[in-house]
């Protein structure tokens, strides 16, 4: 590897992962060199679908964004491209002069990247599209996927989600871009079957990203900032010269990962990712934006903001982070009751072993994932996964196991008082249609409509029917046989809050509003305010979610 070796900030960005950035620390420099993806832009279809010019379609999607932050950043005067375009607010709630900002936008659950973005792109909720979170297991392989693993080490699936379009492969549904049957150019996002082109930018001069890595390996938080500011810079950058030589497609998707990644590890989260969003974001928005009107087609463009999740801050302690093995985590809690759990160390798409519980880690909320241990009870036995586990004697014994570690510490004294709530369903495997989950009160599973008349909880937005939407439907029982909801509440201690990722600043991934509430800006030069709300609040429907944007952005490309 000599000094003119060209990183391509996939690289970068897998050695981070989008959600769980902080395992960069354990990582090698041999791994960082490995880590290789083909960069600059990648045509998908031969040929290309012409260019049908016309209405236009050009989207920012922003990860980890709430809906708050990107308003007030742009109300404070500091995102002038962005605050610019969308032009003055009006008296009328989410009325600009050429925008419209919808504040009721929630993600799917959970609110975390792969699972949401999936979503957004196809227009399905996680249990239709096949993929329920950043990392999971598929009892049918049996194997675990991890487009963007926390609790493993391996990454390549990430690599080959840019490269093989791994990731594509695995989502069931259509995706936007098979749908608008247009010309469809995508930057950077995972979520790119059906384009015409990936862009995958590259980082030159190789020395200033890498040394930045090399920083980041060596645990050197100052270079943090510098790094994911890049990350961002440098994809704009690339798309710049890609829409020089290609021109503006029918449909443009422009994604910016740093600023999630950013926000993980960043003091202060909130205000801090308000900084990134001004300094780093809103110069790359107006660079796009002059290169459309440049291009004379500004004015026959829809704009759309969105984002994939928010971001919920959090302390970043050891004992508020549950993700890891050690003896005073989950997995050990599985141990103790007889489990044997799946080790971290097994390779991402190795079923073998004689495992009997699997757990994948989703920041506010963890799967647990159950055998019928009468298929395997000796060790070294493989157990039949295809079967669910048996409702008393392995899936009651977990959600029971798990009520009480929270309520009074037992087996794992750690534990205690670090859970929201214990759901769980009987009977979910592949093949069936699975069932809603149930929330277990301290006695037995009741549905979560009556848990929740008797306890209510308004800071769960639409939990219910989200959770519905992620457990239900052909592929839900990828969501697992025990659910693990996170306390990551808005209305206690910052202190008190736990997650299912490793000690960050913030976290994301639960139904509180701060995750929840996701980035949905529509805007256009020519465009009024209010016409715009007419047009999104018609796509959005009686039930706004994130999955409405693909039938939005089909009929602005149908205007
Ligand atoms: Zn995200």
């Amino acid at each position: 590897m000599g000094l003119r070796l060209r990183l391509p900030i996939c690289a970068l960005l897998v050695l981070v992962t989008l959600d769980g950035c902080a395992l960069l620390n354990r990582r090698s420099v041999q791994e960082v060199l490995a880590l290789a993806v083909q960069d600059g832009d990648r045509e998908l279809r031969t040929p290309m679908r012409a260019m049908r010019g016309g209405t236009r379609v050009l989207v920012f999607a922003l990860d980890g964004v709430s809906h708050d932050n990107f308003l007030e950043a742009v109300r404070s005067g500091q995102m002038p491209r962005t605050a610019d375009l969308m032009g003055d607010e009006t008296d009328e709630e989410g009325i600009f002069d050429r925008a419209y900002s919808a504040a009721d936008v929630l993600s799917v659950l959970p609110s975390s990247t792969t699972a949401a973005w999936t979503s957004t792109f196809t227009g399905e909720p996680p249990g239709e599209t096949g993929v329920p979170g950043n990392e999971w297991f598929d009892r049918d392989a049996p194997r675990v996927h991890a487009p963007n693993p926390v609790t493993t080490d391996r990454r390549y699936q990430v690599l080959r989600s840019y490269n093989e379009d791994w990731l594509g492969k695995l989502v069931r549904v259509p995706t936007l871009y098979e749908r608008a049957s247009v010309r469809s150019h995508v930057s950077l996002l995972q979520i790119y079957r059906g384009a015409d082109m990936l862009n995958i930018p590259e980082v030159e001069p190789f020395g200033t990203l890498f040394n930045a890595a090399l920083r980041d390996v060596f645990g050197a938080d100052s270079a943090m900032y510098r790094f994911y500011e890049n990350v961002d810079e440098v994809s704009i950058k690339s798309l710049d010269e890609s829409l020089y030589r290609y021109g503006m497609a029918d449909l443009q998707v422009v994604y910016f990962p740093g600023i999630d990644l950013f926000t993980h590890i960043a003091p202060s989260p909130i205000t801090s990712q308000r900084r990134y969003l001004e300094k780093v974001i809103d110069p790359a928005i107006g660079r796009v934006l002059d290169r459309y009107e440049e291009g004379g087609v500004l004015e026959r463009t829809y704009v759309l903001f969105i984002s994939d999740h928010g971001q919920t801050p959090v302390v970043p302690e050891e004992r508020n982070a549950l993700w890891r093995e050690g003896d005073d985590k989950p997995p050990e809690l599985l141990r103790k009751a007889g489990f044997r759990v799946r080790p971290r160390s097994l390779k991402i798409g190795d079923g073998d072993g004689d495992f009997q519980a699997v757990l994948a880690m989703q920041g506010g909320m963890a799967y647990v994932y159950l055998a019928d241990r009468s298929t395997c009870p000796a060790t070294g036995m493989r157990c039949d996964w295809r079967r669910p586990p048996r409702v008393e004697e392995d899936l009651m014994a977990v959600v029971r196991l798990f009520e009480e570690a929270t309520r009074t510490g037992a087996h794992v004294p750690e534990l205690k008082g670090t859970l929201d709530l214990v759901l769980a369903r009987p009977g979910a495997a592949p093949g069936d249609d699975a069932p809603p989950f149930q929330v277990f009160d301290e006695e037995r599973l009741v549905p979560i409509d009556t848990y929740l008349r008797q306890r209510p909880r308004p800071d769960l937005l639409d939990f219910e029917r989200r959770l519905e939407d992620l457990a239900t439907g052909p592929f839900g029982y990828l969501a697992g046989d025990v659910l693990l909801l996170s306390r990551m509440r808005l209305d206690e201690p910052i202190e008190d809050r736990t997650y299912f990722g490793e000690a960050h600043h913030s976290w994301h991934g639960s139904a509180n509003r701060q995750d929840s509430r996701v980035v949905m800006v529509l805007a256009h030069t020519a465009g009024s305010g209010s016409i715009l709300k007419d047009v999104a609040r018609e796509a959005l429907g009686r039930r706004p979610l994130q999955t409405k944007v693909t039938p939005l952005i089909l009929e602005l490309l149908d205007r």
